[in-house]
């Protein structure tokens, strides 16, 4: 027999819970592509978007994945043959890397490891080592989504100023953007890269650049601009078919105008402090399973987690055994360990996440988590006791408010 009969719940890092109002918003019929309402919807989202990234700036829009923005932004600023840093705390910034290299480009990669941010200081010592600027620009993950590791684009902002580099700053928000505080303009980023499926609750399928004036002079000096990746028809379009370089996404643009209004009737202050205080829930529970047993959250400080993600180590072969009773007794689909394995766990099988990213609330949180609970329990997998009683006393201590 299974429980799993009922509204299945997928908490992973992406795709994250669409909402109902999302869904129903995109349940209508073909809107006129060439007038109208639709023409005139899509130009208004561009100062909510910029609202959302906290950036004065231009924002183009793709029908792509998040794999797609990555290979948009490098695409609109850098040549074959530019150098280009990666500082790595993770899986993302090897596959943005691997996308540059894709391009002709010469990736550098600094791995910080699964377990630290990146430390700007060692950063800066990069920088100033390269006194002819051949780096054209430094790419990271705000929050890498493998190891859930927050970085810090402040201080990467500030490393590269002190080294006096004019490299871009170029920013994956994919799995932060709405769900973490992100300063675009205010912390110095030059680009940033972001996707509709996680914070933004849409289905896969739209993914978004920002840029700021320096990147749109990098943009000038490019020779060679792929005519679909071109960022400016998209920011600047003299008519509505070049916003998208085609058909435009018609379903997907009803359903992000619904979570635009979402996201800017709750505001994104408390966006931010829901998502801290959800996951201050989630690590609540994993304190008290780790303390008898193999579960252990992948990141001691809590000052460098993501509020989106959570990853967990839980013992070879348990991390499977877990998402699959969660998925067939339960309804709860938990993310994949990805970018984990070892020499003594090669398939990465000792690993999960937990999406708690988007539209999320504090029934799901500690649902999910009484879901885990009953998984580790069925499959003896040892576990600390109180979990799911600390969980609750974080939600009833209601909503953290985060320091700027
Ligand atoms: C999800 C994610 C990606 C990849 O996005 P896709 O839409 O799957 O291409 C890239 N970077 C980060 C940080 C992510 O979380």
């Amino acid at each position: 027999m299974s429980l799993a009969h009922g509204r299945p719940y997928l908490a992973i890092p992406g795709p994250s819970v669409i909402p109902d109002r999302v869904l129903q918003a995109m349940h209508a019929p073909a809107p006129n592509i060439y007038e109208g309402d639709l023409v005139e919807m899509t130009f208004g989202m561009i100062p909510d978007l910029r609202r959302v990234a906290r950036t004065a700036h231009d924002a183009a829009i793709y029908i792509a994945n998040g794999h797609g923005a990555w290979e948009a932004a490098l695409s609109n600023v850098l040549n074959p043959g530019d150098k280009i840093l990666v500082p790595a705390t993770g899986r993302f910034a090897f596959g943005w890397a691997d996308m540059a290299e894709g391009l002709g480009l010469v990736p550098h990669i600094v791995d910080f490891g699964r377990k630290a941010t990146i430390d700007p200081d060692r950063l800066q010592e990069i920088l100033e080592q390269d006194k002819a600027h051949e780096i054209k620009a430094v790419l990271f993950s705000h929050v890498d989504t493998a190891t859930s590791v927050r970085n810090d684009p402040a201080a990467l902002r500030a490393a590269l100023d002190a080294a006096g580099h004019p490299a871009l700053l170029m920013a994956d928000c994919i799995a932060s953007l709405a769900c973490d505080r992100f300063e675009m303009d205010a912390w110095g980023v030059d680009i940033m890269v972001a996707g509709c499926q996680k914070g933004l609750m849409v289905p896969p399928g739209l993914s978004f650049v920002f840029f700021n004036p320096r990147a749109a002079e990098a943009r000038e000096k490019v020779t060679r601009v792929s005519r679909y990746w071109d960022w400016k028809p998209r920011s600047a379009p003299d008519f509505f078919y070049n916003f998208f370089g085609g058909t435009a996404p018609t379903h997907h643009l009803l359903g992000l105008r619904t979570s635009l209004d979402m996201i800017a009737e709750e505001g994104l202050e408390n966006i931010w402090a829901r998502h801290a205080t959800l996951a201050r829930a989630v690590w609540a529970a994993c304190d008290h399973w780790a303390s008898a047993g193999p579960l252990e959250m992948n990141l001691a400080d809590p000052a460098i987690r993501s509020h989106a993600v959570t990853a967990l180590a839980i013992g070879p072969g348990n991390g499977q055994a877990l998402r699959r009773w969660t998925a067939d007794q339960a309804g709860l689909t938990l993310g994949l360990g990805i970018g984990m394995d070892s020499e003594t766990d090669p398939g990465g099988t000792g690993f999960f996440r937990i999406g708690h990213m988007g539209h999320l609330n504090g029934h799901m949180v500690l649902g999910a988590l009484g879901v885990i609970e009953a998984g580790m329990t069925a499959l003896q997998i040892p576990h600390g006791k109180e979990a799911l009683s600390a969980a609750a006393g974080v939600i009833a201590a209601g909503r953290i408010d985060l320091a700027q």
